[in-house]
């Protein structure tokens, strides 16, 4: 067992408790002065900082992404120490471009090694492209056979993608809804998108048709340009949901993003911050001409949340959604982004200018500055 003492604890919420107590994982109970006997406690004083969920990061290439400029151009692999230095307890990992060399069972077996390191990590089944790659045969049964699948990724509007038509796309949704009800998970199909103007027509055109299939659809990219931006924020305001990734081709910064939508009318639970880390980054030396990929930063959702913050945006209560409640809701992780009764113990204390001091994923400490 573990308590966290001398918290002031944001659920994310601003809750007046100022201890959390946590066994095998999970959060028992929150409360002034709670006590146990008889079994070892473990005691971790917070000396006064904020206690606040652990971050999910639902857009991560865990396993390296790249390779877009032949195979010196692969990305390596993400580790734990880098995830949970930034605050993430939770990951979604998934294939870009990248469906060939890096495939499934690689990235199944990197998520599963996240998970026993202490992290908990999920996979989006399939890649960028069309046919679909599957571990089992098909979208559905990777859903229901495969623990850790918990949607499906595809690229749209993209000149790299495989142009899906409206019908491919909706019977990918078919796929992850049977899989996901199937399961008991959601199921999502999580949406890169490109700078192609075609943007997100074709989502539009589905869901004003079939609206109730606007909460499997997860487009991401939504910042890269403006009329893009503009776009998702029409589909939000219908109910969907807007992923901003704080890395990569943006037209503004993402807590400017944020402000922006807030400010055209996009409720604050339907924005979720992801990082694109590990995808690659193209680099090309002025001097040389000479071209480089590296792996794109996972620091970017906590320093973007700050940011929020410290511009006045948002109080920490409700930038903290971006990274916890939103995220969770959008991939039905029941136990993940709140601190709660019967949730899971992942946790970061913050220090008074909201810097890491530390990190606990399921009750350990997997990270301390
Ligand atoms: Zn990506």
């Amino acid at each position: 067992m573990e308590l966290f003492y001398n918290c002031k604890i944001y659920a994310p919420e601003r809750l007046t408790q100022t201890q959390v107590l946590t066994a095998t994982g999970k959060i028992l109970a929150i409360g002034d002065d709670l006590s146990v006997t008889g079994v070892p406690l473990k005691e971790f004083d917070l000396e006064g900082r904020c206690l606040v969920p652990g971050f999910i990061d639902q857009h991560v290439h865990v396993t390296g992404g790249g390779g877009q400029f032949g195979f010196a151009s692969l990305i390596p692999e993400v580790t734990l120490a880098e995830l949970a230095a930034t605050g993430t307890t939770t990951v979604v990992g998934l294939l870009g471009t990248d469906g060939f060399v890096k495939d499934l069972p690689t990235l199944y077996a990197k998520v599963k090694a996240l998970d026993a390191e202490g992290l908990s990590a999920y996979m989006l089944t399939s890649y960028y492209g069309l046919p679909e790659r599957t571990l089992t045969g098909s979208v559905a049964e990777d859903l229901i056979y495969i623990d850790k699948v918990i949607g499906c990724k595809l690229a749209l509007s993209d000149d790299r993608c495989s142009f899906p038509t409206e019908l491919e796309i909706l019977r990918l949704i078919n796929q992850v809804r049977l899989g996901g009800f199937t399961s008991g998970k959601h199921g999502i199909l999580h949406i890169h998108l490109g700078n192609l103007k075609t943007r997100i027509d074709v989502l539009h055109h589905i869901v004003d048709q079939y609206p109730s299939l606007i909460s499997y659809l997860s487009p991401t990219h939504c910042i890269r340009t403006r009329p893009l931006f503009d776009t998702c924020v029409e589909f939000a305001k219908k109910g969907g949901m807007m992923d901003i990734s704080t890395g990569g081709t943006r037209f503004v910064e993402a807590h400017q993003a944020v402000a922006l939508a807030l400010e055209a009318g996009v409720p604050l639970s339907n924005l979720t911050f992801s990082s694109d880390g590990h995808g690659g980054v193209r680099r090309e030396d002025p001097a040389t001409g000479e071209v480089s990929y590296t792996p794109a930063p996972l620091t970017l959702n906590y320093k973007e949340m700050v940011a929020l913050v410290r511009d006045g945006i948002l109080p920490l209560e409700s930038a903290l959604q971006l990274l916890t409640t939103n995220p969770a809701r959008n991939l039905s992780l029941r136990c993940k982004g709140r601190i709660a009764a019967g949730c899971d113990a992942d946790f970061v204390a913050l220090n008074e200018d909201l810097s890491i001091h530390s990190v606990y994923a399921k009750g350990k400490k997997v990270y301390a500055s």
